[in-house]
């Protein structure tokens, strides 16, 4: 029947509108403006790309999700799927492990 065909031509519309949606709202991460500098640092050395600078940031719903660069270069933060991504952050060891040797008599 035609009705038939058209539910399901529609649940197949929706469903696959859906997925999309869930696919790219899923994978796409906010990043920081750090990260962001850090990632483009990594891909200046790693491309040996000459770019001098990131011209923009790509933003999806309001978040900063990656950049690109001087050179054409586009970065977007993605995860994979199935991939768990709760991880316990890695602790900063940056305290006070370089304090300058100042007051030292001698
Ligand atoms: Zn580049």
């Amino acid at each position: 029947m035609w009705t038939e065909t058209l539910v399901v031509a529609s649940l197949i519309a929706f469903a696959t509108y859906f997925c999309w949606y869930a696919f790219v709202g899923k994978t796409l991460q906010p990043i920081t403006n750090e990260e962001a500098d850090l990632t483009w640092r990594l891909h200046k050395k790693n491309s040996g790309c000459k770019g001098s600078r990131i011209t923009d940031m790509l933003s999806y719903r309001g978040k900063v999700i990656g950049f690109r660069c001087d050179c054409g270069y586009e970065f977007k933060q993605k995860r994979l799927l199935g991939q768990n991504v709760q991880k316990h952050p890695t602790p900063v060891d940056n305290q006070s492990q370089e304090t300058p040797r100042a007051g030292l008599p001698g």
